[in-house]
Protein backbone atom coordinates (compact mmCIF):
# COMPACT_ATOMS: atom_id res chain seq x y z
CA UNK A 1 0.00 0.00 0.00
CA UNK A 2 2.79 2.57 1.03
CA UNK A 3 4.57 1.50 -1.69
CA UNK A 4 1.84 2.48 -4.44
CA UNK A 5 1.62 6.35 -2.67
CA UNK A 6 5.29 5.86 -3.12
CA UNK A 7 4.40 5.17 -6.65
CA UNK A 8 2.36 7.60 -6.98
CA UNK A 9 4.09 11.09 -5.22
CA UNK A 10 6.96 9.85 -7.50
CA UNK A 11 4.88 10.49 -10.67
CA UNK A 12 2.87 13.48 -9.24
CA UNK A 13 6.40 15.47 -8.04
CA UNK A 14 8.19 15.23 -11.59
CA UNK A 15 4.83 16.09 -13.33
CA UNK A 16 4.98 19.10 -10.60
CA UNK A 17 8.48 19.79 -11.26
CA UNK A 18 7.83 19.96 -15.31
CA UNK A 19 5.06 22.00 -14.81
CA UNK A 20 6.38 24.50 -12.69
CA UNK A 21 9.58 25.04 -15.13
CA UNK A 22 8.70 27.38 -17.86
CA UNK A 23 11.27 25.79 -20.01
CA UNK A 24 9.70 22.31 -19.39
CA UNK A 25 6.78 23.19 -19.53
CA UNK A 26 4.35 22.38 -22.07
CA UNK A 27 0.82 23.76 -22.10
CA UNK A 28 -0.80 22.12 -25.44
CA UNK A 29 0.17 18.87 -27.01
CA UNK A 30 -1.84 18.91 -30.18
CA UNK A 31 -0.48 15.75 -31.73
CA UNK A 32 -0.95 13.51 -28.85
CA UNK A 33 -1.24 9.59 -29.28
CA UNK A 34 -4.52 7.90 -28.75
CA UNK A 35 -4.55 5.64 -25.65
CA UNK A 36 -7.42 2.65 -25.16
CA UNK A 37 -8.38 2.07 -21.74
CA UNK A 38 -10.08 -0.71 -21.47
CA UNK A 39 -10.13 -2.71 -18.50
CA UNK A 40 -8.64 -6.28 -18.30
CA UNK A 41 -8.97 -9.20 -16.39
CA UNK A 42 -5.86 -9.61 -14.21
CA UNK A 43 -3.81 -6.82 -12.19
CA UNK A 44 -1.91 -3.93 -14.01
CA UNK A 45 1.47 -2.82 -12.22
CA UNK A 46 0.86 0.92 -10.39
CA UNK A 47 3.86 2.29 -12.67
CA UNK A 48 2.94 1.42 -15.80
CA UNK A 49 -1.01 2.87 -15.72
CA UNK A 50 0.92 5.67 -14.77
CA UNK A 51 3.26 5.86 -17.52
CA UNK A 52 0.12 5.25 -19.45
CA UNK A 53 -1.51 7.77 -17.72
CA UNK A 54 1.19 10.98 -19.08
CA UNK A 55 1.37 9.69 -22.49
CA UNK A 56 -2.33 9.13 -23.22
CA UNK A 57 -4.13 12.04 -20.94
CA UNK A 58 -1.37 14.50 -19.48
CA UNK A 59 0.57 14.82 -22.57
CA UNK A 60 -3.12 15.15 -24.79
CA UNK A 61 -4.51 18.27 -25.15
CA UNK A 62 -4.41 20.95 -22.89
CA UNK A 63 -2.76 21.33 -19.54
CA UNK A 64 -4.75 23.11 -17.49
CA UNK A 65 -2.48 23.26 -14.39
CA UNK A 66 0.29 25.15 -16.54
CA UNK A 67 0.69 28.79 -15.99
CA UNK A 68 1.09 29.26 -19.41
CA UNK A 69 -2.75 28.36 -19.41
CA UNK A 70 -3.91 32.12 -20.30
CA UNK A 71 -7.49 30.62 -22.18
CA UNK A 72 -10.67 29.65 -21.03
CA UNK A 73 -10.89 30.30 -17.66
CA UNK A 74 -7.96 28.73 -16.05
CA UNK A 75 -7.11 28.04 -12.05
CA UNK A 76 -4.22 25.42 -12.26
CA UNK A 77 -5.48 23.64 -9.35
CA UNK A 78 -3.89 23.92 -5.68
CA UNK A 79 -1.97 20.87 -4.98
CA UNK A 80 -3.52 20.30 -1.31
CA UNK A 81 -6.77 20.16 -2.78
CA UNK A 82 -5.39 17.14 -4.22
CA UNK A 83 -4.56 15.86 -0.76
CA UNK A 84 -7.84 16.75 0.23
CA UNK A 85 -9.35 14.89 -2.26
CA UNK A 86 -7.24 11.80 -1.16
CA UNK A 87 -7.48 11.81 2.48
CA UNK A 88 -11.63 12.47 1.58
CA UNK A 89 -11.68 8.96 -0.55
CA UNK A 90 -9.46 7.36 1.71
CA UNK A 91 -11.84 7.58 4.93
CA UNK A 92 -14.78 7.96 2.22
CA UNK A 93 -16.68 10.42 4.40
CA UNK A 94 -20.09 10.46 3.36
CA UNK A 95 -20.73 14.44 3.34
CA UNK A 96 -23.81 14.29 2.27
CA UNK A 97 -26.15 14.14 5.68
CA UNK A 98 -25.30 15.29 9.13
CA UNK A 99 -26.49 12.08 10.50
CA UNK A 100 -23.60 10.06 8.67
CA UNK A 101 -20.43 12.80 8.70
CA UNK A 102 -21.48 15.74 11.13
CA UNK A 103 -17.93 17.46 10.85
CA UNK A 104 -18.00 17.16 7.18
CA UNK A 105 -21.16 18.85 7.09
CA UNK A 106 -20.20 21.54 8.85
CA UNK A 107 -16.98 21.91 7.05
CA UNK A 108 -18.96 22.31 3.47
CA UNK A 109 -21.47 24.12 5.41
CA UNK A 110 -18.40 26.66 6.63
CA UNK A 111 -17.17 27.10 3.07
CA UNK A 112 -20.51 28.01 1.81
CA UNK A 113 -20.82 30.50 4.83
CA UNK A 114 -17.79 32.59 4.02
CA UNK A 115 -18.51 32.67 0.54
CA UNK A 116 -22.31 33.96 1.71
CA UNK A 117 -20.05 36.57 3.85
CA UNK A 118 -17.97 37.83 1.13
CA UNK A 119 -21.17 38.71 -0.88
CA UNK A 120 -23.05 40.63 2.36
CA UNK A 121 -25.88 37.39 2.87
CA UNK A 122 -26.68 37.57 6.34
CA UNK A 123 -27.26 34.18 8.44
CA UNK A 124 -30.44 33.30 6.73
CA UNK A 125 -28.60 32.74 3.91
CA UNK A 126 -27.83 28.88 2.84
CA UNK A 127 -25.06 28.01 0.41
CA UNK A 128 -24.06 24.27 -1.34
CA UNK A 129 -20.80 22.91 -2.76
CA UNK A 130 -22.07 21.83 -6.44
CA UNK A 131 -19.70 20.06 -9.32
CA UNK A 132 -19.30 23.56 -10.95
CA UNK A 133 -20.85 26.56 -12.16
CA UNK A 134 -23.13 24.98 -14.22
CA UNK A 135 -24.87 23.09 -12.04
CA UNK A 136 -24.95 25.52 -9.44
CA UNK A 137 -26.67 28.06 -12.04
CA UNK A 138 -28.95 25.07 -12.88
CA UNK A 139 -29.89 24.93 -9.63
CA UNK A 140 -30.63 28.77 -9.25
CA UNK A 141 -33.31 28.60 -12.04
CA UNK A 142 -34.71 25.43 -10.34
CA UNK A 143 -34.76 27.18 -7.12
CA UNK A 144 -36.12 30.73 -8.68
CA UNK A 145 -39.00 28.60 -10.31
CA UNK A 146 -39.85 26.72 -7.36
CA UNK A 147 -39.89 29.66 -5.53
CA UNK A 148 -43.17 30.71 -7.62
CA UNK A 149 -46.20 28.79 -7.88
CA UNK A 150 -45.90 28.68 -11.10
CA UNK A 151 -48.26 25.97 -13.52
CA UNK A 152 -46.64 24.24 -16.40
CA UNK A 153 -49.20 26.32 -18.10
CA UNK A 154 -47.63 29.85 -17.01
CA UNK A 155 -43.94 28.53 -17.82
CA UNK A 156 -44.64 30.38 -21.70
CA UNK A 157 -45.47 33.79 -20.35
CA UNK A 158 -42.19 33.86 -17.79
CA UNK A 159 -39.75 35.87 -19.05
CA UNK A 160 -35.97 35.80 -18.74
CA UNK A 161 -33.49 38.85 -19.56
CA UNK A 162 -29.94 38.21 -19.69
CA UNK A 163 -27.58 39.42 -22.17
CA UNK A 164 -25.71 38.13 -25.23
CA UNK A 165 -23.27 38.16 -22.56
CA UNK A 166 -24.73 35.95 -20.39
CA UNK A 167 -22.93 32.17 -20.46
CA UNK A 168 -24.43 29.00 -21.85
CA UNK A 169 -24.63 26.94 -19.32
CA UNK A 170 -27.52 29.47 -18.31
CA UNK A 171 -29.79 27.97 -21.11
CA UNK A 172 -29.04 24.79 -20.68
CA UNK A 173 -30.33 24.94 -17.14
CA UNK A 174 -33.30 26.50 -18.06
CA UNK A 175 -33.63 23.76 -20.85
CA UNK A 176 -32.82 21.19 -17.84
CA UNK A 177 -35.06 23.26 -15.57
CA UNK A 178 -37.99 23.03 -18.25
CA UNK A 179 -38.74 26.24 -19.16
CA UNK A 180 -37.12 26.22 -22.33
CA UNK A 181 -40.02 27.40 -23.67
CA UNK A 182 -40.48 30.58 -21.61
CA UNK A 183 -39.21 34.16 -23.31
CA UNK A 184 -36.13 35.36 -23.55
CA UNK A 185 -35.40 39.41 -23.75
CA UNK A 186 -31.37 39.94 -24.80
CA UNK A 187 -31.15 43.25 -23.25
CA UNK A 188 -28.53 45.87 -25.04
CA UNK A 189 -25.30 46.49 -23.41
CA UNK A 190 -22.71 49.54 -23.52
CA UNK A 191 -19.36 49.36 -25.09
CA UNK A 192 -17.89 47.68 -22.53
CA UNK A 193 -20.58 44.71 -22.72
CA UNK A 194 -22.52 45.69 -19.22
CA UNK A 195 -26.37 45.44 -19.39
CA UNK A 196 -28.09 48.39 -20.09
CA UNK A 197 -30.65 49.37 -17.10
CA UNK A 198 -32.51 51.52 -19.21
CA UNK A 199 -33.47 49.06 -21.51
CA UNK A 200 -33.79 46.92 -19.14
CA UNK A 201 -36.68 48.87 -17.15
CA UNK A 202 -38.39 49.74 -20.99
CA UNK A 203 -38.11 45.87 -21.38
CA UNK A 204 -39.76 45.03 -18.30
CA UNK A 205 -42.76 47.55 -18.61
CA UNK A 206 -43.55 46.83 -21.99
CA UNK A 207 -43.48 42.86 -21.08
CA UNK A 208 -45.91 43.91 -18.05
CA UNK A 209 -47.93 45.94 -20.28
CA UNK A 210 -48.37 42.36 -23.01
CA UNK A 211 -48.97 40.31 -19.76
CA UNK A 212 -46.62 38.59 -19.28
CA UNK A 213 -44.55 37.63 -16.40
CA UNK A 214 -40.60 39.48 -15.84
CA UNK A 215 -39.07 35.96 -13.93
CA UNK A 216 -35.52 36.16 -14.00
CA UNK A 217 -32.94 38.88 -13.94
CA UNK A 218 -29.25 37.25 -14.64
CA UNK A 219 -26.68 39.37 -13.90
CA UNK A 220 -23.05 38.51 -15.03
CA UNK A 221 -20.00 39.31 -12.16
CA UNK A 222 -17.19 38.63 -14.51
CA UNK A 223 -18.49 37.26 -17.97
CA UNK A 224 -16.39 34.71 -19.43
CA UNK A 225 -16.09 36.60 -22.58
CA UNK A 226 -14.92 39.84 -21.71
CA UNK A 227 -14.49 39.65 -17.56
CA UNK A 228 -17.06 42.27 -17.25
CA UNK A 229 -19.38 43.16 -13.99
CA UNK A 230 -23.29 44.27 -14.48
CA UNK A 231 -24.32 47.20 -12.94
CA UNK A 232 -25.37 44.96 -10.33
CA UNK A 233 -26.78 47.66 -7.95
CA UNK A 234 -29.04 49.04 -10.31
CA UNK A 235 -30.34 45.81 -11.40
CA UNK A 236 -30.96 44.73 -7.96
CA UNK A 237 -33.36 47.42 -8.07
CA UNK A 238 -34.86 46.87 -11.10
CA UNK A 239 -35.38 43.15 -9.75
CA UNK A 240 -36.87 44.49 -6.71
CA UNK A 241 -39.49 46.48 -8.31
CA UNK A 242 -40.79 44.03 -10.27
CA UNK A 243 -40.52 41.07 -8.50
CA UNK A 244 -37.84 39.37 -10.18
CA UNK A 245 -35.85 36.90 -9.13
CA UNK A 246 -32.63 38.50 -9.56
CA UNK A 247 -29.25 35.90 -10.26
CA UNK A 248 -26.29 36.54 -10.25
CA UNK A 249 -23.24 34.23 -12.12
CA UNK A 250 -19.83 34.72 -10.32
CA UNK A 251 -18.91 31.88 -11.84
CA UNK A 252 -15.49 33.41 -13.17
CA UNK A 253 -15.52 36.61 -10.91
CA UNK A 254 -16.60 36.00 -7.47
CA UNK A 255 -13.73 34.75 -6.17
CA UNK A 256 -12.16 38.69 -6.14
CA UNK A 257 -14.87 39.49 -3.59
CA UNK A 258 -11.81 38.59 -1.24
CA UNK A 259 -9.67 41.84 -3.16
CA UNK A 260 -11.10 44.82 -1.35
CA UNK A 261 -9.85 47.08 -3.97
CA UNK A 262 -12.52 45.07 -6.71
CA UNK A 263 -15.56 44.98 -3.94
CA UNK A 264 -16.80 48.10 -5.19
CA UNK A 265 -17.12 46.94 -8.49
CA UNK A 266 -19.72 43.98 -6.79
CA UNK A 267 -21.94 46.89 -5.50
CA UNK A 268 -25.65 45.36 -5.41
CA UNK A 269 -24.63 41.85 -4.98
CA UNK A 270 -25.98 41.20 -1.50
CA UNK A 271 -29.25 41.97 -2.66
CA UNK A 272 -28.66 39.35 -5.42
CA UNK A 273 -31.59 36.30 -4.43
CA UNK A 274 -28.74 33.72 -5.52
CA UNK A 275 -25.38 33.97 -6.69
CA UNK A 276 -22.70 31.28 -8.13
CA UNK A 277 -19.06 31.37 -7.49
CA UNK A 278 -16.88 28.60 -8.26
CA UNK A 279 -14.21 27.91 -5.88
CA UNK A 280 -12.41 25.91 -9.17
CA UNK A 281 -11.71 28.98 -10.55
CA UNK A 282 -11.54 32.23 -8.47
CA UNK A 283 -9.68 30.24 -5.45
CA UNK A 284 -7.65 28.21 -7.71
CA UNK A 285 -8.86 24.82 -6.70
CA UNK A 286 -8.76 21.40 -9.59
CA UNK A 287 -12.23 21.22 -11.04
CA UNK A 288 -15.08 20.06 -9.40
CA UNK A 289 -15.85 22.23 -6.97
CA UNK A 290 -18.51 25.07 -7.58
CA UNK A 291 -20.65 27.00 -5.14
CA UNK A 292 -24.60 27.73 -4.75
CA UNK A 293 -25.28 30.49 -2.30
CA UNK A 294 -29.01 31.62 -1.85
CA UNK A 295 -29.96 34.58 0.42
CA UNK A 296 -32.93 33.27 1.54
CA UNK A 297 -31.67 29.44 2.57
CA UNK A 298 -35.63 28.32 3.26
CA UNK A 299 -35.87 28.57 -0.57
CA UNK A 300 -33.40 25.83 -1.60
CA UNK A 301 -34.70 23.50 1.33
CA UNK A 302 -38.28 24.34 -0.56
CA UNK A 303 -36.67 22.94 -3.44
CA UNK A 304 -34.92 19.75 -2.91
CA UNK A 305 -36.15 18.53 1.00
CA UNK A 306 -37.24 15.06 0.40
CA UNK A 307 -38.19 12.38 3.09
CA UNK A 308 -37.68 8.48 2.32
CA UNK A 309 -38.33 5.71 4.45
CA UNK A 310 -35.06 4.13 4.11
CA UNK A 311 -33.48 7.63 5.20
CA UNK A 312 -35.56 7.82 8.58
CA UNK A 313 -32.73 7.30 10.80
CA UNK A 314 -30.95 10.83 9.77
CA UNK A 315 -34.15 12.64 10.93
CA UNK A 316 -32.94 13.18 14.62
CA UNK A 317 -30.12 15.10 13.42
CA UNK A 318 -31.11 17.43 11.40
CA UNK A 319 -29.65 20.71 13.75
CA UNK A 320 -27.10 21.34 10.66
CA UNK A 321 -28.72 21.21 7.42
CA UNK A 322 -26.84 19.49 4.73
CA UNK A 323 -25.87 19.13 1.06
CA UNK A 324 -28.70 16.11 0.47
CA UNK A 325 -31.47 18.51 1.83
CA UNK A 326 -30.25 21.58 -0.81
CA UNK A 327 -29.61 19.77 -3.72
CA UNK A 328 -30.50 17.42 -5.82
CA UNK A 329 -27.34 15.16 -5.47
CA UNK A 330 -27.81 12.45 -2.92
CA UNK A 331 -24.24 10.23 -2.80
CA UNK A 332 -21.84 12.72 -3.75
CA UNK A 333 -18.06 13.55 -3.73
CA UNK A 334 -16.88 15.29 -0.35
CA UNK A 335 -16.29 18.49 -1.72
CA UNK A 336 -15.97 20.06 1.34
CA UNK A 337 -11.97 19.21 2.19
CA UNK A 338 -10.09 19.87 -0.85
CA UNK A 339 -11.39 23.67 -0.50
CA UNK A 340 -10.97 23.86 3.35
CA UNK A 341 -7.11 21.99 3.44
CA UNK A 342 -5.51 24.98 0.98
CA UNK A 343 -7.27 27.92 2.07
CA UNK A 344 -6.40 26.69 6.07
CA UNK A 345 -3.00 25.64 4.90
CA UNK A 346 -1.72 28.59 3.10
CA UNK A 347 -4.34 31.31 4.91
CA UNK A 348 -6.75 33.61 2.98
CA UNK A 349 -4.15 36.29 2.84
CA UNK A 350 -2.13 33.51 0.45
CA UNK A 351 -5.45 33.69 -2.24
CA UNK A 352 -6.07 36.89 -2.17
CA UNK A 353 -2.88 38.13 -2.90
CA UNK A 354 -2.60 35.83 -5.77
CA UNK A 355 -5.93 36.84 -7.01
CA UNK A 356 -3.84 40.89 -6.72
CA UNK A 357 -1.49 39.65 -8.87
CA UNK A 358 -3.65 38.06 -11.35
CA UNK A 359 -5.21 41.82 -11.63
CA UNK A 360 -1.89 43.30 -12.24
CA UNK A 361 -0.59 40.39 -15.01
CA UNK A 362 -3.60 41.13 -16.73
CA UNK A 363 -3.16 45.25 -17.08
CA UNK A 364 0.69 44.24 -17.51
CA UNK A 365 -0.23 41.97 -20.58
CA UNK A 366 -2.94 45.17 -22.01
CA UNK A 367 -0.32 48.14 -21.22
CA UNK A 368 2.48 46.17 -23.52
CA UNK A 369 0.43 44.67 -26.20
CA UNK A 370 -1.75 47.85 -26.80
CA UNK A 371 1.93 49.60 -27.43
CA UNK A 372 1.89 47.21 -30.22
CA UNK A 373 1.21 48.33 -34.01
CA UNK A 374 -2.15 47.49 -35.45
CA UNK A 375 -3.30 45.74 -32.23
CA UNK A 376 -6.97 47.37 -30.80
CA UNK A 377 -8.43 46.13 -27.35
CA UNK A 378 -11.61 45.59 -27.23
CA UNK A 379 -12.62 45.94 -23.91
CA UNK A 380 -11.10 47.52 -20.34
CA UNK A 381 -12.06 44.77 -17.86
CA UNK A 382 -12.90 44.98 -14.37
CA UNK A 383 -11.48 41.84 -13.74
CA UNK A 384 -8.46 39.63 -15.28
CA UNK A 385 -10.14 38.66 -18.39
CA UNK A 386 -9.94 40.79 -21.75
CA UNK A 387 -10.13 40.70 -25.01
CA UNK A 388 -7.72 41.84 -28.09
CA UNK A 389 -6.80 41.63 -31.81
CA UNK A 390 -4.12 41.82 -34.19
CA UNK A 391 -3.50 43.70 -37.58
CA UNK A 392 -6.75 46.97 -36.88
CA UNK A 393 -6.93 47.70 -40.65
CA UNK A 394 -5.91 44.97 -42.53
CA UNK A 395 -9.08 43.69 -44.96
CA UNK A 396 -8.62 39.65 -43.61
CA UNK A 397 -8.43 41.12 -39.73
CA UNK A 398 -10.76 38.34 -38.77
CA UNK A 399 -8.94 35.21 -40.73
CA UNK A 400 -5.34 36.09 -39.36
CA UNK A 401 -6.66 36.34 -35.92
CA UNK A 402 -7.66 33.22 -36.01
CA UNK A 403 -3.97 31.73 -37.74
CA UNK A 404 -2.61 33.45 -35.06
CA UNK A 405 -4.57 31.55 -32.29
CA UNK A 406 -4.47 28.31 -34.57
CA UNK A 407 0.09 28.68 -34.57
CA UNK A 408 -0.32 29.39 -30.93
CA UNK A 409 -1.99 26.36 -30.69
CA UNK A 410 -0.07 24.03 -32.69
CA UNK A 411 3.45 25.57 -31.05
CA UNK A 412 1.77 24.72 -27.85
CA UNK A 413 3.86 27.19 -25.12
CA UNK A 414 1.26 29.63 -24.66
CA UNK A 415 -2.39 28.85 -24.79
CA UNK A 416 -4.81 31.75 -25.41
CA UNK A 417 -8.32 31.10 -26.61
CA UNK A 418 -10.69 32.91 -28.67
CA UNK A 419 -14.38 34.53 -29.26
CA UNK A 420 -16.28 35.88 -31.42
CA UNK A 421 -18.07 39.01 -30.70
CA UNK A 422 -20.95 40.81 -32.68
CA UNK A 423 -19.71 38.27 -35.42
CA UNK A 424 -15.82 39.39 -35.08
CA UNK A 425 -12.87 37.59 -34.22
CA UNK A 426 -11.29 38.72 -30.84
CA UNK A 427 -8.35 36.25 -29.29
CA UNK A 428 -9.03 35.92 -25.26
CA UNK A 429 -6.50 36.76 -22.33
CA UNK A 430 -7.61 34.51 -19.42
CA UNK A 431 -5.28 35.46 -16.42
CA UNK A 432 -6.53 32.85 -13.32
CA UNK A 433 -4.01 30.64 -12.88
CA UNK A 434 -1.83 30.68 -9.06
CA UNK A 435 1.17 29.45 -11.08
CA UNK A 436 0.67 32.05 -14.13
CA UNK A 437 3.54 34.77 -13.23
CA UNK A 438 5.19 37.58 -14.76
CA UNK A 439 7.28 35.39 -17.04
CA UNK A 440 4.42 33.36 -18.52
CA UNK A 441 2.68 36.78 -19.49
CA UNK A 442 6.35 37.86 -21.26
CA UNK A 443 6.58 33.99 -22.77
CA UNK A 444 2.46 34.53 -23.82
CA UNK A 445 3.25 38.17 -25.23
CA UNK A 446 6.40 37.20 -27.12
CA UNK A 447 4.44 34.00 -28.78
CA UNK A 448 2.29 36.36 -30.03
CA UNK A 449 4.75 38.11 -32.04
CA UNK A 450 5.95 34.81 -33.42
CA UNK A 451 2.89 33.82 -34.21
CA UNK A 452 1.64 37.22 -35.81
CA UNK A 453 5.40 36.94 -37.57
CA UNK A 454 4.15 33.68 -39.12
CA UNK A 455 0.79 33.93 -40.43
CA UNK A 456 1.35 37.49 -42.82
C1 LIG B 1 -17.14 28.86 -16.07
C2 LIG B 1 -18.39 29.62 -16.04
C3 LIG B 1 -19.61 28.98 -15.87
C4 LIG B 1 -19.75 27.47 -15.89
O1 LIG B 1 -19.15 26.93 -14.77
P1 LIG B 1 -18.51 25.45 -14.80
O2 LIG B 1 -17.84 25.38 -13.47
O3 LIG B 1 -17.56 25.43 -15.95
O4 LIG B 1 -19.61 24.48 -14.95
C5 LIG B 1 -20.73 29.76 -15.74
N1 LIG B 1 -20.66 31.09 -15.79
C6 LIG B 1 -19.50 31.75 -15.95
C7 LIG B 1 -19.50 33.24 -15.98
C8 LIG B 1 -18.32 31.03 -16.09
O5 LIG B 1 -17.17 31.69 -16.27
Amino acid sequence: MKANTEVVNDYAFSFLESVTDINQDQVYYKNYKKGTFDLEEGPGNLSDLLQHYQTYVAEAGLNPASGSHLGYIPGCGLYPSALGDYIAAVTNEYAGINFASPGAVRMENAMCSWMSDLIGYDKQSYGVLTEGGSAANLMAIVVARESRDLNPSDYTKQVFYLTRQTHHCIYKGIRTAGLAKAEFRFIGMDASYRMNVNELKATIEKDKEEGFQPFMLVGNAGSTDTGVIDPLEEMSEIAWESDLWFHVDGAYGGGFLLVDEQRPKFKGIAHADSVVIDPHKGFFLPYGTGALLVKDGKKILNSFQFQANYMQDTLGSREEISSADASFELSRHYRGLRMWLPLRLYGVDVIRKALEEKIMLTHYFLDEIRQWDGVEVGNNPDLSVAIFRLFKDHPDRDELNEKVVKELHLRGKSFFSSTTLDGEFWIRVAVLGFRTHIDHVDQGLAEIRRAAALVT
